[in-house]
């Protein structure tokens, strides 16, 4: 019998769009971007396979299943899905995606609770300020998906299963199992939500191309102290280039001194006066 995978029952379509909406944007040779809605996918080639980063918004699996088909018309197979956590925005399609090509799912091993269906995740703090997102994300899905024995544990060594450059980071704090992804080669870090590089009132907005370091998304972080020391052991590793999962990828001078400014001002950036979970 086929194995009972299924998203949350509060999985519904969210009509949420970016200005990026739909786009591919080529960050490395080796590395793109995909705009699900208001949130990154990350497409990485290596030795001829595909693997993927997170796996975007619920309902919305047809676009990313077509930008992997085509890869796979070039002989590049997908061979993995790689988590950063399991928040209904990463994990949108994991289900529909492990259910055509059968591929394995890996994440944290603290995180694995929320994606085999024993715990859902705390409901978004849609009290914190940080405009309309937070006000709409009382919307938002927060049950945990069951991926069952589809999804495992990262290895403990650090080594990222299927590309041999890439470390992982455990950055705790927006969820318990979030981790973060690190090629020391080039200086590319994929953030996940540990960080985000647009203003958390803009996550909706068009007005911003530009990219701006700024705290993980207000609604969906619990444990601010432990977010804040992920932020500095992510800027420690004096990262060239940053997907994150939401907003425009950084660079360079941009990153390296919006990472500094966040940590030098964090309780006034990042931290809400009034959440829930601040205090
Ligand atoms: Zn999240
Ligand atoms: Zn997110």
């Amino acid at each position: 019998m086929k194995d009972q995978i299924r998203y949350g029952d509060d999985y519904r379509f969210i009509p949420a769009f970016s200005f990026k909406s739909g786009e591919l944007l080529e960050v490395t040779t080796d590395v793109s971007c995909y705009v699900d809605q208001i949130v990154n996918v990350v497409l990485i080639e290596a030795n001829d396979q595909l693997v993927i980063v997170d796996t975007g918004m619920p309902k919305s699996s047809e676009k990313l299943i077509s930008l992997i088909e085509s890869r796979h018309n070039k002989g590049i197979k997908l061979a993995a899905i790689l988590l950063t956590h399991g928040h209904f925005d990463h994990v949108g399609t994991v289900v529909d995606i492990v259910d055509k090509w059968n591929v394995p799912v890996f994440a944290h091993e603290t995180e694995l609770p929320y994606l085999t269906g024993k715990l859902d995740y705390p409901e978004p703090d849609s009290s914190v300020e940080g405009g309309f997102v937070a006000k709409i994300s009382r919307f938002f899905p927060n049950e945990a998906i069951n991926l069952g024995e589809k999804v495992e544990a990262l290895p403990t060594t650090g080594q990222v299963p299927f590309l041999d450059e890439f470390t992982w980071v455990h950055t705790p704090g927006h969820t318990l199992g979030h981790v973060s992804y690190f090629r020391k080669r080039d200086g590319l870090l994929l953030a996940g939500d540990a960080f985000v590089t647009l203003r958390q009132d803009s996550l909706y907005q068009v007005v911003t191309q530009k990219g701006e370091v700024s705290g993980p998304p207000r609604y969906f972080t619990t444990d601010w102290d432990s977010s804040y020391d992920s932020v500095k052991r992510l800027a420690n590793l004096k990262p060239s280039i940053a997907i994150t999962g939401h907003g425009p990828p950084i660079k360079e001078t941009e990153l390296t001194e919006g990472l500094r400014h966040l940590v030098d001002h964090y309780q006034d950036v990042a931290v809400p006066d009034n959440g829930r979970y601040s205090h």
